[in-house]
C-alpha cells in the first residue's frame, strides 16, 4: 500500500527514513524548519564515530558513587546546572536505575547491539547510493589509555564488547606510537576497534541523503510541526506553523524537539538533553590517522573536511541555557594532551553546542505512539544517534508500512516507560 509519509525533523534518523520510505514507494513530505544537516541539529556537530561497537550505554553500576564528584568538578566530563538540578532530577534517577546491574547492562547492550551491528555496510550502502562515498572512511577507531592497567579497568565494556562479537588490537607503547605517532606521553596502551568507521562531514552527509530523497520524489517543507489532527483512530494531518500537511504516517524524528510532539501523540517520554560540544581546528599541526578517544577525557577526536574535530563534554542544563562555553576550553586541554604538537591558535578554532536526545536507558523510541498507531516515534538515540540512525530508520518505515522488521522492536516500544 502506498502511504503518504510526513517525516518530522531533517537530522540523521529522519534524513535515512525518508529514503528508507520512498525506496518503499511511499509519498514522502519532509518538514524541518531548518537546513538538513544545519548546525541546529545533533547530526551536525557530533563526533561523526560510526562504531559497531557502541553497546555499553552511559549508565553503568556504580555511576550514583560518582555524580557527587561530578557536581562538584566543573572540569569533568559529566556536569549538571546546579539550577537545572530539580528538574533533571526525575530523568536522573531512572537514568541511575537503568545502569544499576550488570544484568539491566547486559540486556541494554544486546538491543544497542541489534541497531548497530550492521552500521558500516549500511552506511557504505548509503553513500554509494547518494554519491557520498567521499564522507565516509573505515579505518578502526582507537581508544587510547594512559596505561594497560587503565584499559583493564574498563573491563565490562570490553568484556560485552567481545560477549558481542567484536574484536579489537591490542597496542601496547612503541606499537602504540608506530600506529599513531603525534600521540602525547600520557598514553601509552590503545585498542583499535576494527568495526569502526567514520564520517568526514556528518551534517553533509545528511544534506547529501535529504538532496538524494528529494530526487528520488520526496518533498522537503520548510515548516515546524505543532501538532497531529487525528479523525476517528486515524491520523489525517500534521499541522505545521506554515498549515496543514495532509498524510496517513507521522515519523516523530525531531531530535530534542521530539519530547513535544510525543506529548500530543499521547506519551510524556523522559527525554532530555545531555549537552555536547566540539571545538575544530582547522589545519592542525598533526593530522591523527585514525579517530582517536582518550579514556580521560571520553570525547572524539576525528579529522574532518574542515579541520580535527574534538566533540564531547555532557552537561545537563536543558535546551534553553546559553553554550557554556569553558566546556569547550575543556576539551581544548585534552587535545593538548592527546596531540601536544598541535597548537592553541583562537584563529583556527571553531566551537559549537548542541543537544543529544536521550532517553535514561541508552535506547531510543522506536515504534507506534500511543494516541495513535499512524504516529510513529523515531527518536531518543543519546550519544550514539549516527550509528543507530540506519538500522532504526529501517526500522521505523518497516514498522510505518506494516511490514515485519529485520530485529525485535520491543526493547524500543515507548510503552516501557509508562
Ligand atoms: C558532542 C556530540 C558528540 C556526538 N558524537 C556522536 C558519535 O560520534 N557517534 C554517534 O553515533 N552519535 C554521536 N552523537 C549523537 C548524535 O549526534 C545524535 O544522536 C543524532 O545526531 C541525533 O539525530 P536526530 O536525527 O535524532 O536529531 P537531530 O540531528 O538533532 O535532528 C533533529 C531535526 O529536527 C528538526 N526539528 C526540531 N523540531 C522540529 C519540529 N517541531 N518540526 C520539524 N522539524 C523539527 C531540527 O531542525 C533538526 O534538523 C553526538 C552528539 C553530540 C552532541
Amino acid at each position: 500500500m502506498t502511504l503518504r509519509v510526513a517525516v518530522i525533523g531533517a537530522g540523521i534518523v529522519g534524513a535515512i527514513s525518508a529514503l528508507e520510505a520512498v525506496r518503499d514507494g511511499h509519498h514522502v513530505i519532509i518538514i524541518d524548519p531548518d537546513s538538513p544537516g544545519g548546525e541546529q541539529a545533533a547530526s551536525y556537530g557530533n563526533a561523526a564515530w560510526i562504531s559497531e561497537g557502541t553497546v555499553l550505554p552511559v549508565s553503568t553500576p556504580g555511576l550514583w558513587r560518582k555524580i557527587p564528584g561530578y557536581l562538584l568538578d566543573p572540569e569533568g566530563p559529566f556536569s549538571i546546572r546546579w539550577s537545572y538540578l530539580p528538574k533533571v532530577l526525575p530523568w536522573l534517577i531512572r537514568f541511575v536505575r537503568a545502569g544499576s546491574t550488570v544484568s539491566k547492562v547486559q540486556a541494554t547492550a544486546r538491543a544497542r547491539r541489534t541497531l548497530v551491528a550492521t552500521a558500516i555496510s549500511r552506511y557504505r550502502a548509503l553513500a554509494d547510493e547518494a554519491g557520498l562515498s567521499h564522507l565516509l572512511h573505515h579505518r578502526g577507531l582507537l581508544y587510547v589509555y594512559p596505561s594497560r592497567t587503565d584499559f583493564e579497568a574498563e573491563a565490562l565494556e570490553w568484556r560485552l564488547r567481545r560477549e558481542l562479537g567484536l574484536t579489537w588490537d591490542e597496542l601496547d607503547g612503541p606499537a602504540l606510537r608506530r600506529f599513531e605517532p603525534g600521540l602525547g606521553p600520557a598514553y601509552g596502551f590503545g585498542a583499535l576497534l576494527k568495526d569502526g568507521a567514520n564520517l568526514s562531514d556528518p551534517g553533509a552527509f545528511v544534506a547529501g541523503i535529504v538532496k538524494h530523497a528529494v530526487s528520488l520524489g520526496a518533498t522537503l517543507l520548510r515548516a515546524r510541526a505543532t501538532d497531529f489532527r487525528v479523525e476517528g483512530e486515524r491520523l489525517v494531518a500534521v499541522t505545521t506553523d506554515d498549515g496543514e500537511v495532509s498524510c496517513n504516517r507521522a515519523l516523530i524524528c525531531a531530535g530534542i524537539h521530539s519530547k513535544e510532539l510525543a506529548h500530543k501523540a499521547g506519551d510524556a517520554v523522559p527525554i532530555e538533553s545531555e549537552r555536547g560540544y566540539h571545538v575544530v581546528v582547522a589545519d592542525p599541526e598533526y593530522v591523527p590517522q585514525h579517530p582517536v578517544m582518550p579514556s580521560d577525557g571520553k570525547m572524539g577526536l576525528t579529522m574532518t573536511d574542515s579541520g580535527l574535530r574534538v566533540a564531547g563534554q555532557v552537561e545537563l542544563g536543558g535546551i534553553k541555557a546559553a553554550p557554556d562555553w569553558r566546556r569547550a576550553e575543556i576539551l581544548l586541554d585534552h587535545l593538548a594532551r592527546v596531540f601536544p604538537s598541535i597548537e592553541r591558535d583562537p584563529a583556527r578554532i571553531k566551537r559549537w553546542m548542541g543537544h543529544r536526545p536521550s532517553t535514561p536507558d541508552g535506547l531510543p523510541c522506536i515504534g507506534p505512539s500511543t494516541a495513535c498507531a499512524d504516529i510513529l516515534h523515531g527518536f531518543g538515540h543519546g550519544h550514539s544517534g549516527i550509528c543507530m540512525a540506519p538500522v532504526s530508520a529501517r526500522l521505523l518505515v518497516d514498522l510505518a508500512g506494516g511490514k515485519s522488521p529485520a530485529i525485535d522492536p520491543k526493547p524500543f516500544s515507548v510503552r516501557r516507560f509508562r
